[in-house]
């Protein structure tokens, strides 16, 4: 049987209003705001994401969202998908969430693995390099660059990354993975990444 697996936020769910909201408030990612956000089952759909999805079932391919978000948050992500239109299994479980099951962590192999079992994955999408594989924890953005290429092959055939410049594993890269560092502190190495525009005085 065919499948496709696709990470949620930044890949089908476009949560750009929370970020939005840390730049209002001055606050950074908290994973309690961020519970919050989800429970309201307001995100919109990522452009594309929904036809795409919904042509892919319609071809009778099982759709599978593999995502970060922690497992209370389920309901309200299925809620939010059923919502927009996205397709949703009636006969097995196709939204697995961090921590549903004890080997479900973030680096997503577990539940991969096991939708291997029984479907043939036709491809992946996801925003980050975590959604197709795990290990990118380099401190150096250079080295980071260099270890990606060896994926080089599968990008843009069976695994689509969307591009995301709002958050994601890159961004720790870029204050050198020391998460000891106040926020202001990452926020200080963060601007002195900042290429090609100074910021006005
Ligand atoms: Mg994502």
């Amino acid at each position: 049987m065919p499948a496709i697996i696709v990470d949620i936020d930044e890949t089908v769910l476009d949560n750009s209003p929370y970020q939005a909201r840390l730049i209002q408030t001055g606050d950074s990612f908290d994973p309690k705001t961020w519970a919050e956000w989800c429970e309201l089952a307001e995100a919109d759909a990522v452009p594309g994401s929904l036809a795409f999805l919904q042509a892919a079932d319609a071809l009778g391919v099982t759709i599978f969202y593999i995502t970060n978000r922690d497992a209370p948050s389920e309901a309200a992500t299925r809620k939010n998908l059923k919502a927009l239109g996205f397709p949703l299994a009636n006969d097995c479980d196709t939204v697995l969430l961090k921590g549903e099951q004890p080997d479900w962590n973030s680096d997503k192999i577990a539940r991969r693995a096991l939708v291997a079992e029984d479907y043939r994955i036709l491809f992946i999408a996801g925003d980050d390099l975590n959604d197709f594989v795990p290990g990118f924890k380099t401190a150096d953005p250079a080295q980071r660059k260099a270890d990606v290429a060896q994926y080089a092959d599968h990008f843009g055939k069976e695994w689509v990354l969307l591009p995301n410049p709002q958050y994601g594993s890159w961004e720790a890269s870029l204050h050198g993975r020391d998460f000891s560092l106040s926020e202001a502190e990452k926020r200080v190495r963060l601007q002195s990444r900042l290429r090609g525009y100074s910021v006005p005085n």
